[in-house]
């Protein structure tokens, strides 16, 4: 079996136990701190730490899984298998932290991503205001957000988009995508020139966008802290539409 570690990509004779009351050979894997590529077909397998180290590096130094993988490569300069359950880590990591972990039941839209936590919330971070003692003035529920987007991040069509699996569909910062879908066809269009020569966002929203299924990305922060709210993110078509 190949084992990906932080130390390099490694080849592992492993025996499952067979004993009766013995648990499946991928939730021994689980116990031993590996997470399999495939569930079904046991024949790599990625460590917690090697996970857990991709996640860092992607978030602090942007690394993509295939830069990723070369530097394990040459760490020891032997085959690399292209299945990295990495997108399924990071959502079992969501599914912990937001308390999913032992419970069958389903997270709601925008579960799986926290609000601010210097923002009042009632019943998060500040009692609801039908249970409060009359001290609290009504106005410090009140909420400032800011919308913003950015019109440089282009996502191209998928090459199979039959392949493509959405593991969090509306259940962390980004919107639910088959309401979204509707809302732009049901949406209008209404077509406005700038007078300002060079503004980029409307000036964009007329061009044509060729093969990109995004042009952007854009959504709502709270205006005092800049977190992000969740199930607001949005991909833009053209522009700021
Ligand atoms: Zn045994
Ligand atoms: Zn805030």
């Amino acid at each position: 079996m190949t084992v990906v570690d932080e130390s390099g990509v490694h080849s592992v004779m492993i025996r499952f136990c067979k004993c009766p009351n013995s648990r499946t050979p991928d939730k021994q894997l689980f116990e031993l701190g590996m997470f399999p590529a495939l569930f079904t077909r046991l024949k790599t397998v990625f460590t917690f730490p090697v996970l857990n180290s991709f996640l860092l590096d992607n978030l602090e130094c942007g690394t993509s899984v295939m830069n990723y993988y070369s530097k394990l490569r040459r760490m020891t300069s032997s085959v690399f298998p292209h299945l990295v359950p990495d997108r399924q880590w990071r959502q079992l990591k969501f599914l912990k932290w937001n308390g999913f972990g032992h419970k069958s039941r389903q997270p709601n839209l925008g579960k799986l991503a926290l609000f601010c936590p210097a923002c009042l919330q009632p019943s998060v971070n500040v009692p609801q205001p039908t249970e409060c003692d009359g001290n609290h003035p009504d106005w410090i529920y009140a909420r400032s957000l800011v919308m913003d987007g950015n019109f440089k991040v282009e996502h191209l069509h998928p090459t199979h988009p039959e392949d493509e699996v959405w593991l969090t569909d509306g259940r962390c910062f980004m919107v639910t995508r088959q309401a979204y879908q509707s809302h732009l066809t049901n949406a209008k269009e209404v077509i406005q020139m700038s007078e300002c020569n060079n503004h980029r966002a409307v000036n964009q929203a007329n061009m044509s966008r060729h093969k990109l299924e995004a042009t952007g990305i854009g959504g709502c922060a709270c205006a005092r802290h800049g977190c992000f709210v969740p199930h607001s993110i949005v991909d833009f078509q053209k522009g700021e539409r």
